[in-house]
Parts: C-alpha cells; sequence; structure tokens
C-alpha cells in the first residue's frame, strides 16, 4: 500500500543526465509529477557528446544539478556506460560502487537504486550491485503492465511499463487511470529527454502528465518509493 492508503503509483526513470532533463523537469514539476534520474557521474560533463538525426546531445555539467533535481530521485547509471555484463568482477564493482559514492557526494544524500546501462545485465552484475549496497534496477523492456515487483530478485531485474514512444503509452496511460485495483500497481515510464527533441515529441510527455496527473488516487512517486 502507497502513502494514504494508495494502490496507484505513477513514476518515471531517465538516464544519462543530458541538457534536454531541464525542459523535462519544468514540464514535470509543473504537474507535479516524480521521476527517478539515473547518472553517470564519471562523465557528468558538457565536454564530448554525440548527435543523432542532427540533434547534439550533451551531458550537463555537474555544477547546480542538486537545485536542478531538487524533488526528484537521483540514481546510479554506472561511472562511464558501459556493457557491464562485459566487464572482470572488479571493474563492474568500480563502475557501480564509486557512481555511486561520487552520486551521494554530490547530491548529499543516500542513493538507493540504478538503471543498468544500454539495459544488459546478467547474473554478476546483479549480484555484484547487490554488493555495492544497490537495491532496485532497472531493465528496458515494456511490459506493458503495471506489476510491483514482489520480491527482492525482482527488484534487481526490474522492466518498466513502456517507454515513452510506445504506440500504446495514452492507451495504457488512459487504462492506468480508469484501473479500480484490489492490490498495488505501478505506471512506470522511462526513456531519455533528448529523444524528444531527436523525434520532435516534447508533446508526448506534456500530454501524458496531463492526462494522470491531479488525480486523489495515485501517489505521484519517485522509484525508490515504488520498488522498495
Ligand atoms: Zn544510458
Amino acid at each position: 500500500m502507497f502513502p494514504k492508503n494508495k494502490l496507484k503509483a505513477i513514476t518515471l526513470s531517465y538516464d544519462d543526465g543530458v541538457e534536454q532533463d531541464r525542459k523535462l523537469l519544468e514540464i514535470l514539476n509543473r504537474y507535479g509529477v516524480k521521476a527517478t534520474f539515473n547518472l553517470n557521474s564519471g562523465i557528468q560533463s558538457g565536454a564530448g557528446g554525440w548527435n543523432r538525426n542532427g540533434v547534439d546531445i550533451r551531458r550537463m555539467n555537474a555544477a547546480g544539478l542538486p537545485e536542478l533535481y531538487a524533488g526528484h530521485e537521483i540514481a546510479v547509471h554506472s561511472l562511464t556506460h558501459p556493457h557491464l555484463e562485459n566487464l572482470d568482477a572488479e571493474t563492474v564493482r568500480n563502475e557501480l560502487s564509486v557512481d555511486k559514492a561520487n552520486l551521494e557526494r554530490l547530491f548529499n544524500a543516500p542513493v538507493y537504486g540504478m538503471a543498468w546501462p544500454f539495459g544488459t545485465y546478467n547474473g554478476e552484475t546483479i549480484r555484484i550491485a547487490g554488493e555495492c549496497g544497490l537495491r532496485y534496477a532497472r531493465g528496458t523492456v515494456s511490459t506493458r503492465v503495471f506489476n510491483v515487483p514482489a520480491a527482492d530478485s525482482e527488484r534487481m531485474n526490474f522492466q518498466p511499463t513502456c517507454h515513452h514512444d510506445d504506440p500504446k503509452l495514452f492507451d495504457l496511460a488512459e487504462e492506468f487511470v480508469s484501473l479500480k485495483p484490489d492490490k498495488p500497481c505501478v505506471f512506470y515510464l522511462w526513456g531519455h529527454s533528448y529523444e524528444f527533441d531527436v523525434n520532435n515529441n516534447w508533446d508526448r510527455i506534456e500530454k501524458f502528465c496531463r492526462l494522470v496527473s491531479g488525480r486523489d488516487g495515485i501517489f505521484y512517486a519517485v522509484n525508490r518509493e515504488v520498488l522498495l
């Protein structure tokens, strides 16, 4: 059960700490919708970046991020965004434990969970993440269901309801809004904020927030409030 005996929660998860998070946060804050932002503290810098479909994508510099992300959750996304399952155990441990420590220092708050870089992982990376004190971890496979993890084993390979570009996004949102559940359920949305620029579809997140926000029966949560 969520706070105030609510049985429905909505939470968002956005990766990589890019410049477009600023616009996403403006929208989320306007609607009172909460998210967890998964950051790579080893490369949290405006140097470098990449281009997709003519859109320049850059990570933000670290200064000012605690103020920018205030009211939301920060989580691990590894130090440098590698494919963790291809690395030796000590390097996986370094990627996760140092990112966690860096983020806890920068944001002056405990960090509880993570999103797998590229959505890839294996049993070994799950074991090491647990040893690093991480208690939930998100993949990238859409389930199109609203399940809350029931056991610790499900928390370390949790899969989202859908990505914001899922053609079923608004059908699922309307289904969730009218749902009258008898057990806790969550609408878990994920993506990268730069994709709204690349696909020129910021209207999707605006419409999603308008549809789901301001409802008495829904708890607007960061990830750890739903997954732990
Ligand atoms: Zn990523």
